[in-house]
């Protein structure tokens, strides 16, 4: 039998629907929530990936203001560009789209964010907030698969949580919520002792790892919900056969194109899984839609307007 399939892009949807009633609630009383983005130099990937958050802004009525500052520039100059963007308020959101050029010190621009502003999630206020369980900005990944197991009603009080990863983005504050949200929290990373079996143990598995396939679909426990986070391009076409052996549309695709996106769980999970998030199509869509919904939640607490509950 095949595992439900925990669909972002229906999620991302609903959420939107969500977003823009609360946007129009918020416009009736003169506020338009606004992103400002920075994006240095031209990484074509950085590119598309800021065309796409711009985009979303357009979509909810949002306000968005796009800064593209040379690849040359210093980090004296991006330290004044964060202090302006904290200062100007009509920003909510202040979102720097990493990687940064090396000679930045990415550390030190991030931690010029006024926390108020950090919409990504990634200043130590935001994570300290976390921590100790206050509310705030949460980053959008974790942030994310919470909302999709939460909307697919995935039982989550009580149940073992085994967390792939410990990465500041993602496996760190993913291991945060689950628990806050009373899960009972393994956290593996890459020196974690017989992950084949701490994963058999699992009600619910996060793997955000970035290792395509590496999660075999006999780890895991039949009726478990898997949410895959991994996104990784195989190119290789003897990965892809192997991966891909099962879905043979896929497999065809892989061959027109030349590559294929595949999660850190192994595609074969989705006839173990009860529940599973597609890779693409799951988590992905998500990391968006939930920086729109943290740019409305900073317009809403830097004004004292919410009571606002952690995802
Ligand atoms: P990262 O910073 O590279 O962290 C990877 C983590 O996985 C590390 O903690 C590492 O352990 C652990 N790990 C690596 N190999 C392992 C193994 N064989 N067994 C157990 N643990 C292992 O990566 P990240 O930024 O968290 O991202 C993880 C994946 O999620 C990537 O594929 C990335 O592309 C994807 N991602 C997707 C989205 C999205 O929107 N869909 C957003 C963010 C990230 P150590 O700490 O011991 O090194």
């Amino acid at each position: 039998m095949s595992a439900q399939i925990l669909d972002g892009l229906k999620i991302r949807d609903e959420i939107f629907g969500e977003l823009k009633a609360e946007i129009a609630k918020l416009s009736a009383q003169g506020i338009r929530p606004g992103l400002a983005a920075v994006l240095v130099g031209e990484n074509p990937a950085s590119q598309l990936y800021v065309k796409s958050k711009i985009a979303a802004c357009e979509e909810l009525g949002m306000a968005s203001w796009l800064h593209t500052p040379v690849a040359s520039v210093s980090t004296e100059y991006m330290l004044q560009l964060m202090k302006d963007l904290n200062e100007d308020d009509s920003v909510d959101g202040i979102l720097v789209q990493l990687p940064l050029p090396a000679h930045i010190d990415s550390k030190r621009v991030l931690e010029a964010v006024d926390p108020a502003k950090d919409v990504d999630g990634f200043h130590p206020v935001s994570l300290g907030r976390l921590v100790s369980n206050r509310p705030g900005l949460v980053a959008c990944t974790p942030a994310g698969c919470m909302q999709l197991l939460r909307r697919y009603k995935i039982p989550i009080e009580s149940a073992n949580a085994v967390v792939l990863g410990r990465s500041d983005i993602v496996g760190k504050p993913m291991a945060l919520l689950l628990m806050h949200a009373n899960a009972t929290v393994t956290i593996c990373h890459s020196k974690t002792r017989d992950l084949p079996d701490i994963v058999r143990q699992a009600d619910i598995v996060v793997a955000a790892m970035g290792r395509a396939g590496y999660v075999q679909a006999n780890w895991i426990r039949a009726g478990a919900a898997v949410i895959d986070v991994g996104t990784n391009r195989v190119t290789d076409a003897a990965e892809a056969e192997k991966l891909l052996e099962n879905f043979p549309a896929r497999l065809e695709k892989f061959r027109t194109k030349g590559n294929v996106l595949i999660g850190d769980v192994h595609p074969d999970a989705v006839f173990t899984a009860g529940a599973i998030s597609p890779v693409p199509g799951g988590v992905g869509p998500m990391t968006i839609t939930m920086l729109m919904s943290n740019t409305v939640k900073a317009a809403k607490l830097r004004r004292g307007k919410a009571a606002v509950a952690r995802q």
